[in-house]
């Protein structure tokens, strides 16, 4: 089963919908086995904004994503990457579709709610920056077979 990497963002914390998006992941059936909050830095969101560096709103989302902690979790299916990232939709809020967590939850392209891997390698990576190995807990849930067919496991 695949391991993805969820920050619920410091506009998330505040507006309190920390519970409401973890419910929609429990309910699909991922499996949480990581979670705690913790304070970013501007070196970690470095690393994980790397790609954006060259933007001229790189410092006001680090900065934006500092106001607060933020609560990080390590989500695991079938298929997880794909299906987290797809259930947070679009990055702007507005263009979100309904049903997606921004396309209820969102009307900024900055803020909007939560962070998800877009792909099985930088969801490796991502859980790396975020995690100590010991703060993953690899166990076996006992609902599986009534989440998934015997043949999907
Ligand atoms: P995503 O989070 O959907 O994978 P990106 O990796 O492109 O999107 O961007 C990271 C985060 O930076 C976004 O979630 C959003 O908070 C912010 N961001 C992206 N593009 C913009 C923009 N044009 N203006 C303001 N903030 C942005």
């Amino acid at each position: 089963m695949e391991k993805t990497l969820i920050i619920i963002k410091p506009g998330a914390i505040q507006r309190e919908l920390i519970g409401e998006v973890l419910t929609r992941f429990e309910r699909k059936g991922l499996q949480l086995c990581g979670i705690k909050m913790m304070q970013l830095t501007d070196e970690i969101l470095d690393e994980h904004y790397s790609h954006l560096a060259q933007r001229s709103f790189f410092q006001r989302i680090k900065d934006g994503m500092m106001i607060t902690p933020v609560i990080v979790c390590c989500l695991k299916g079938v298929d997880a990457v794909h299906i987290v990232h797809t259930m947070a939709g679009k990055t702007n809020g507005r263009e979100a579709i309904q049903g997606t967590i921004r396309g209820d939850f969102s009307m900024s392209v900055q803020e909007n709610i939560i962070h998800t891997s877009d792909t099985l390698e930088n969801a490796e990576a991502e859980l790396a920056r975020f995690f100590k190995k010991d703060e993953i807990f690899d166990f076996k849930a006992n609902n599986l077979h009534f989440v998934y067919a015997n043949d999907e496991l």
